[in-house]
């Protein structure tokens, strides 16, 4: 039954499944799809949507189609806190920063889990962790996320992108749309990986903020994450950390918006005095 199910899942754009358990014992498949972060700069008067979250959306469609295919035996999406943990103690590691690594592809994987009610023998652990604790994640960080006693989570701009509204503290740390991979582009862990087929997903500024784009980028990153709260509000400090002075018409027609007023009237500010 293993390799059958095995022979479901390995298709694109997973590239690696593991067998573990829950914490309550319950059989849990791992599933690994893997994406790279672009290193060269976007085009000038363009933003960039951050390589993770389409990854995570086709991750998250792949694994909800799977779920259909194995119904016959109770599958189902595990939606619980933890997973990176779960992972980590079965394959891979965690860093510093907290996320998993994996043993190929570092941290640049998304990850899904299901739950069977079939009991699977857990694959053997493979758990070699090769965080050096070099302190290259915290040194580039630009929030300080990283305390002595470790990592703080809500110190860190990923868990403010996530909300609809971002505090200009984090916001003017925005260099993409979504996230945040500073600390994993430093790590050493993260270098030497093998290349792999990658799609930059990059558009134009003022088409951002003029909402032509807003369906098109919900549809590639879900809905949860691309709302268009959170599309204008990063597009607009996006604009404003680039000093990209032709975007101020557009963030001036977003002056008195409800859901984006304050970051376009910080943007409008930051740009009128360049
Ligand atoms: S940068 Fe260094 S300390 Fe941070 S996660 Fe990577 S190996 Fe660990
Ligand atoms: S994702 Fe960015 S803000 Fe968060 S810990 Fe890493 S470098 Fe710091």
């Amino acid at each position: 039954m293993k390799q059958e199910i095995l022979q479901k899942a390995l298709k694109n754009p997973f590239c690696d499944a593991r067998f573990t358990k829950t914490e309550e014992g319950k059989t849990l498949l791992l599933l690994f799809a893997p994406y790279r972060t672009e290193k060269s700069a976007p085009r000038e008067g363009f933003v960039r949507i951050s390589a993770f979250y389409p990854a995570a959306q086709q991750a998250y469609l792949s694994a909800s189609a799977l779920v259909l295919e194995l119904s016959g035996l109770a599958a189902r999406l595990y939606h619980r806190h933890g997973l990176k943990k779960l992972a980590a103690s079965s394959f891979g590691f965690q860093g510093k920063n907290t996320l998993f690594y994996h043993p190929v592809h570092g941290s640049f994987v998304a990850m899904q889990g299901i739950e069977l009610d079939v009991p699977i023998e857990a694959d053997e652990p493979a758990c070699e962790n090769r965080c050096i604790d070099c302190g290259a994640c915290a040194k580039v960080c630009p929030v300080g996320a990283f305390p002595p006693d470790g990592f703080q989570k809500e110190s860190c701009i990923r868990y403010h992108f996530g909300k609809p509204e971002i505090p200009p503290e984090y916001g003017r740390h925005l260099y993409q749309i979504m996230g945040c991979e500073r600390c994993q582009d430093s790590c050493p862990a993260n270098q030497h990986l093998p290349e792999i087929e990658s799609t930059v997903h990059e558009y134009d500024l003022i088409e951002v903020l003029e909402e032509k784009h807003t369906k098109e980028i919900k549809t590639l990153i879900g809905a949860n994450f691309g709302t268009r709260t959170r599309i204008l509000n990063q597009a607009i400090y996006y604009a404003a950390n680039k000093r990209y002075l032709p975007a101020l018409p557009a963030i001036k027609a977003l002056l008195g918006d409800e859901q984006a007023g304050a970051a376009a009237r910080y943007a409008a500010v930051r740009l009128d005095n360049r």
